[in-house]
């Protein structure tokens, strides 16, 4: 067997050396290196003063999964409720290649000469950050990364989708404590994100690709519904004739889409980060999306919507947690589930047994 394994094509080769660490001083140095802790009111007095560098420091505390740290992000993220700023929060995805990074890069450009400040966030939906993933490389926003007016937050890695979306949920309020009147949360079209990035954010916006066959491009019909702005992209060159047709087709899919209770009709624009046309009216539009659902009180409804979402979520995580995590239902979870695949007892007496042992002891 090992013999055959060596001879096939598949068999795994040894790699090359792993280098020594190029200073094995500042490994040790980092490696012992303690984080220090700063109090609650110096993480809220530094946030409160767009200090980013604290701004950073709290929303590690927030990321952290240390007990300790949670306590206190709690303690910090509450002491900050009362000071976040009221802010566009915008939800931003598109498949890979759409050009979401280029798009943040220059359009936050436009929103920072505007007067706002600008955070943007991001969730990552692969627990493992790989290369090409969302603001997994900083470089690409080269430009943004060091205005003044802008602060970049790469996602927080691993964790559960739920548990990333409570930290990058937190994450929001600290910024706004901070005075970040706009927030891009970015996600990458191609999973559950989306519906996690859409139930914490005001507006929502589609980037999509134009060109021959791609109008779908995966993405699936229940984002473009939840869209309430899409923009074509790269619509410079050869390619804007193209981007002109997308964006007549996607405006008449959007038509035939139930109306929106913001009262908001949707609507499909095309953008070119390169030479930066389109840029201004998606601003304007992002604005006049803005002054209407504040003018007619859905806002303040949806966040409480969200709110209320986001309770029941967090119960359900929490609960969960806790019943699987549990001593006594560890022990015996997986003899029920054996009984259950080998039929001597149905799935629902297994499910109701665990459960009645958790409630009792
Ligand atoms: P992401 O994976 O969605 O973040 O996409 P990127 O921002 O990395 O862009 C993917 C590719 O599209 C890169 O090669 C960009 O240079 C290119 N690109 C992005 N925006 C534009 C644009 O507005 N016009 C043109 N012509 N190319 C663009």
């Amino acid at each position: 067997m090992n013999k055959k394994r060596e001879e096939s094509a598949l068999k795994v080769n040894r790699g090359i050396e792993q280098p020594p660490a190029v200073n094995p001083y500042i490994t040790n140095f980092y490696r012992n290196r303690k984080v220090r802790l700063l109090s609650d009111k110096e993480y809220l007095d530094g946030i409160l003063k767009g200090d980013i560098s604290i701004l950073s420091r709290a929303i590690t505390l927030v990321e952290s999964q240390k007990e300790e740290h949670k306590e206190q992000a709690q303690r910090v993220v509450s002491l900050a409720i009362p000071h976040a700023v009221h802010s566009m929060r915008i939800g931003i995805t598109g498949v890979p290649g759409v050009g979401k990074s280029t798009f943040v890069e220059a359009f936050g450009s436009i929103v920072t000469e505007r007067g706002y400040k600008l955070a943007v966030l991001a969730i990552d939906p692969s627990s493992e950050r790989s290369k090409g993933s969302i603001l997994g490389d900083k470089t690409r926003m080269e430009r943004l990364s060091v205005n003044p007016k802008a602060f970049i937050r790469p996602s927080p890695s691993g964790g559960s989708l739920g548990g990333v979306a409570r930290k990058t949920r937190e994450s929001i309020i600290l910024c706004e404590a901070a005075g970040y009147n706009m927030i891009f949360i970015e996600t990458v079209g191609v999973g559950q994100s989306e519906t996690v990035v859409h139930s914490m954010t005001d507006l929502f916006l589609l980037l999509m690709l134009s060109g021959a066959g791609d109008e779908l491009q995966g993405i699936k019909r229940g984002i473009m519904e939840m869209s309430d702005l899409i923009s074509i992209t790269k619509a410079d060159g050869d390619n804007i004739d193209k981007a002109k047709l997308a964006q007549a087709l996607y405006n008449n899919a959007l038509r035939l889409f139930p109306p929106q209770e913001s009262g908001w009709s949707p609507k499909a624009l095309r953008t070119s980060a390169i030479t930066g046309d389109g840029l201004e009216l998606l601003l304007q539009e992002i604005e006049s999306f803005f002054s209407l659902i504040e003018g007619n009180g859905y806002l303040h409804h949806k966040r409480g919507q969200q709110s209320k979402y986001w309770m029941y979520q967090t119960i359900q995580e929490r609960l969960n947690a806790l019943f699987f995590e549990n001593q006594s239902i560890k022990s015996v979870i997986k003899e029920y589930e054996k009984m259950a695949v080998e039929g001597q007892i149905t799935s629902y007496a297994a499910a109701n047994a665990l459960i009645s042992k958790y409630i009792e002891q």
